[in-house]
């Protein structure tokens, strides 16, 4: 077991009025001490006692750019207290600039920090292996350490690999047959030291053609042995992404696979283009369709993104604290909207639990 770091005193920000009252009841019922251990059975997500849950959460930026400095205890426990996320989503960037592919040394303490917070804080996390390539080898050594290490707390959900790229959904950079099988190996490796948590296995073309997958899953590891708690990713951009994507989505599920949307958001995908240009602004009416889609089928999701970079998507300005306490002059107009909507589906009431 990992020595876990020091619960920290509960401040609260004078100037947001949040009643010490509101944060010490969330320190009892954490969504973890809610929820438990995850199964998946059928096409839904289960918490520990057997009732579909749907959780709501927030994906971190890329570990090694600006937006790093908040994967620690006190942001995330800020996130959970007052934005009422349910859980964090941490992407371990591999090819890019000062990503995994160069400095795994860095990445490992980042990804173990967040992981600790995650536990301390009683939140899940979505441990993600933000690929472009796969990498077979040194996924394996990765998430062989992680199930190692954490794999007894039910806090922990592996994503094998971000967005498989691909031209057109004929053109894939990786197949289906390719991902089955590199997911099949990291599914036996996670095995090894973990029998339960739940694995994101990869759809191809960004991970949209979960109706191919559908047709194909994984039902044995590279071991023959037979595979249980795995869902399947699915990624939309509203502004970018609609009814063509959910009747994929739809098929898939008809077919009985379980989904996880493990990033999404309110704009679409020109995310190169900065703030001031106005390029890549959310779509309410097509966000609202989704919205009802995932509710209606209890299909779990993760916004993006927790980051800092002059894009639509992002939740924060550079000036935000790296420990939270963040007040509206902080947020981006996208940040007090996601700052809303998780704390709008806490006061209406989550998933039932096992409490
Ligand atoms: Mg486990």
């Amino acid at each position: 077991m990992p020595t876990l770091p020091e619960e920290p005193k509960t401040i609260v920000n004078p100037e947001r009025g949040i009643g010490l009252k509101d944060i010490v009841s969330s320190d009892r019922s954490t969504p973890v001490k809610k929820y438990g251990q995850l199964k998946v059975v059928g096409s839904k997500i289960l918490s520990e006692c057997g009732k579909p849950v749907q959780l709501a959460g927030m994906s971190l930026f890329w570990h090694q750019w600006s937006g790093k400095e908040f994967w620690n205890t006190n942001a995330l426990g800020w996130l959970r207290d007052d934005w009422k996320i349910q859980y964090i989503r941490a992407p371990i960037g591999i090819e890019l600039e000062d990503g995994y592919l160069e400095d795994p040394k860095t990445a490992e303490t980042i990804i173990d920090n967040a992981i600790k917070a995650a536990i301390d804080k009683g939140l899940y996390i979505i441990v993600d292996w933000h690929a472009n390539d796969m990498h077979l080898d040194l996924a394996r050594d990765f998430f062989g350490r992680i199930s190692k290490e954490y794999g007894s707390y039910p806090n922990i959900i592996y994503e094998l690999f971000n967005e498989p790229s691909g031209r057109t959904p004929k053109d894939l950079d990786e197949t289906w047959p390719q991902l089955k099988q590199y997911s099949e190996e990291l599914i036996a490796t996670i095995r090894e030291h973990d029998p339960d948590n739940l694995i994101i296995v990869p759809t191809p073309f960004w991970d949209q053609l979960v109706d191919q997958v559908a047709k194909d899953p994984i039902t044995v590891d590279s071991k023959g042995a037979p595979v249980k708690n795995i869902a399947y990713s699915l990624h939309f951009y509203a502004r970018e992404h609609g009814e063509e994507l959910r009747k994929r989505a739809d098929i898939a599920l008809a077919k009985g696979l379980p989904i996880w949307v493990t990033q999404c958001g309110r704009v679409g995908i020109n995310f190169s283009s900065p703030r001031f240009e106005n390029a890549n602004l959310p779509d309410i009416k097509s966000w609202n369709v989704w919205q009802k889609w995932m509710d209606d089928n209890s299909i779990s999701y993760c916004k993006w993104s927790l980051g800092t970079k002059d894009e639509t998507s992002s939740s924060l300005y550079p000036t935000a604290n790296p420990n939270g306490y963040w007040t509206n002059t902080d947020l981006t107009p996208e940040g007090i909207w996601n700052r809303n909507h998780f704390r709008e589906r806490y006061s209406k009431g989550w998933s039932p639990g096992c409490d």
